[in-house]
């Protein structure tokens, strides 16, 4: 069977959750083999065994925390070289994207970004896509080199299935372009002790309706109950009453969790666009005829202030 790479985002080791989605859509296609870079390498084996990791190619240098995505994606192409994979699977995230332009190029290959699915084809993997702010779903592949494709965060279920997860040294050679970007500082983002937005599983957001950034505790509360991230729309951030790292749509994050709850928002385009492929939508909202009921599988028509602390309340009790 043919290998698939699967590019592995973790922190000291320890496996994001987008990347055992990766693994999961890996094994539709192939047998997945992880490339795990940087400090922790060896120590995320045990993750991606258990989640169908055939093989775990791992490499550290300092170089891959000093300098910008380039060393990672010299180790990508020489994963590449090593394996002669179907495919090679990304996280699509910011780096994720730009790490598979490069290797792309690089490679001589097509590059899928952003797929919300994934499936095999007579020609090669077959990538979904949610485009035109998410007006229209398109299928495509890659028509030259190995298909490298960067898959959304929340695009399948994590699903165990144990492999041998047998560890080997990647032999890398950076480039001269590796060194040219060094990172000069980190500063890490306060914790708000929530899931980070783009790869949560559930996602409670709050809009103009909220009014008022001292309302946003009704959000947070709800969020809590659940273990969600809270999102906001662009009339709230705008308004200053919640960060602009939370705003969803088209100019904000694209989310696609399990489960995402707008409450006070009228369900524009421009929000739609970064929510729609949601698994399930739920709105609060007192106007009957907000266009945000046009697409939730569960809708209330009520005041946000009267439903969501009733809501955050019965989820409470129900979970003892
Ligand atoms: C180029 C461009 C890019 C954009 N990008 C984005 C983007 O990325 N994300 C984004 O969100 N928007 C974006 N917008 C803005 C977008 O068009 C809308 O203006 C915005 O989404 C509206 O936010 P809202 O739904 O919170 O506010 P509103 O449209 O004002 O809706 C507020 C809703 O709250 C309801 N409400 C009020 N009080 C209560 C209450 N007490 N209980 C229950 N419901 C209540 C109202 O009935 C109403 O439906 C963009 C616009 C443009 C032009």
């Amino acid at each position: 069977m043919a290998e698939v790479l699967v590019y592995v985002d973790h922190v000291d080791g320890a496996v994001r959750k987008p990347t055992l989605e990766l693994l999961t859509l890996a094994r539709r296609i192939g047998e997945p083999v992880a490339v795990a870079l940087g400090a922790g390498a060896g120590d995320t084996a045990a993750a991606l065994a258990e989640h169908g990791a055939v093989k775990v190619l791992t490499h550290d240098a300092a170089e891959y925390a000093d300098y910008l995505v380039v060393p990672k994606v010299d180790a990508l192409q020489a994963a590449c070289e090593q394996v002669s994979p179907a495919a090679v699977l990304v996280p699509s995230s910011t780096d994720g994207k730009e790490i598979a332009a490069r290797l792309a190029l690089r490679i001589g290959s097509g590059v899928i970004t952003d797929a919300v699915d994934l499936e095999a084809g007579d020609e090669g993997p077959v990538a979904t896509q949610s485009v035109f702010a998410a007006a229209y779903t398109t299928k495509s592949r890659v028509s030259k080199g190995t298909p490298v494709i960067t898959v959304k965060p929340n695009s399948a279920a994590v699903e165990p299935a144990p492999a041998a997860g047998e560890v080997e040294a990647l032999s890398v050679t950076f480039s001269e372009q590796a060194t040219g970007t060094r990172v000069t500082g980190r500063t890490p983002r306060e914790s708000t002790g929530r899931p980070e937005l783009t790869e949560a599983a559930i996602v409670v957001s709050g809009g103009r309706g909220v009014n008022g950034a001292e309302n946003f505790a009704i959000i947070e509360a709800l969020a809590d109950s659940l273990g969600a991230a809270v999102g906001a729309s662009r009339a709230a951030v705008d308004a200053g009453w919640y960060p602009h790292t939370s705003q969803v749509g088209q100019t904000g994050k694209s989310v696609s969790p399990q489960l995402y709850i707008a409450s006070g928002i009228s369900g524009a385009i421009q929000h739609r666009a970064g929510m729609q492929t949601s698994k399930t939508i739920v709105a609060v909202n007192k106007d009957a005829e907000a266009p945000i009921f046009e697409l939730v599988d569960y809708g209330v028509v009520g005041d946000l202030f009267e439903v969501v602390p009733q809501l955050t309340e019965e989820i409470k009790a129900r979970k003892g």
